[in-house]
């Protein structure tokens, strides 16, 4: 994967003016080819600066939104992850370049199967693609440096507290009712403490229960 005029010009226009600086996560994302993770006749507006449906009701988030909860949870080269709907898989493929392994976990089985198969496509080894309810997050693998959240609740489910690693970083947008609007809150481990911050508005699809065929 070599960096791409498309993708360098996504870090400078959308990312860069609007604070994002971590290197690693602009590399990243400037390598990546995100028209893969999207349907033949959206490839044209695959770096554009908002979501685009990738079917089955679903989006693949906005680049800001996945670059900025990406440099939320300070992703470490020796770090564990897990991600939480993935959708289209492009979140678990920053995520994968950044850590030493990633668990992502997708409750629609079609979503899952495309991810999956798009990540092997690629050539990212590290990062795998489960047919589950997230919710409940990835119990044999845990615990996690860092979980990204990628639908919205109501509260954090305590599931993934607890697979959360001392030290570990977590992104979730959650609101105070589902058609509340959602805060993306950061959330840490210290010393089995959790200490929240509210980073900014955004708008999710809702984490739901159980799972989808
Ligand atoms: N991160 C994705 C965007 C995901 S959209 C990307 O980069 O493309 C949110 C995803 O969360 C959807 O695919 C939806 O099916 C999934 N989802 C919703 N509730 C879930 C749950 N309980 N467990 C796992 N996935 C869930």
């Amino acid at each position: 994967m070599g960096t791409n005029p498309r993708g360098l010009r996504m870090i400078a226009e959308q990312l860069r003016p609007r604070g994002i600086v971590d290197e690693r996560i602009l590399a990243a994302m400037a390598e990546l080819p995100r028209e893969e993770f999207v349907a033949r006749e959206h490839r044209r507006l695959a770096y554009a600066d908002h979501p685009i449906a990738i079917g089955r009701g679903q989006t693949i988030s906005q680049p800001l939104v996945v670059a900025a909860m990406t440099q939320a949870v300070a992703p470490g080269p020796e770090d564990l992850a897990l991600e939480v709907g993935t959708g289209s898989g492009y979140q678990a493929a920053v995520l994968a370049r950044l850590c030493r392994r990633v668990v992502g976990v997708e409750r629609d089985a079609e979503l899952a199967t495309r991810g999956a198969a798009i990540l092997a496509r690629l050539g990212i080894a590290n990062a795998e693609i489960h047919h589950a309810d997230g919710s409940l997050g990835w119990p044999s693998a845990a615990p996690y440096d860092v979980i990204v959240v990628s639908a919205a609740a109501v509260q954090v489910p305590a599931s993934l507290v607890d697979q959360l690693a001392e030290g570990g970083r977590m992104v979730m947008p959650v609101a105070h009712s589902q058609d509340r609007p959602q805060d993306l809150l950061l959330l840490r481990k210290r010393q089995g403490r959790l200490e929240t911050m509210t980073l900014f508005p955004v708008l999710f699809v809702p984490l739901l229960e159980g799972t989808a065929d």
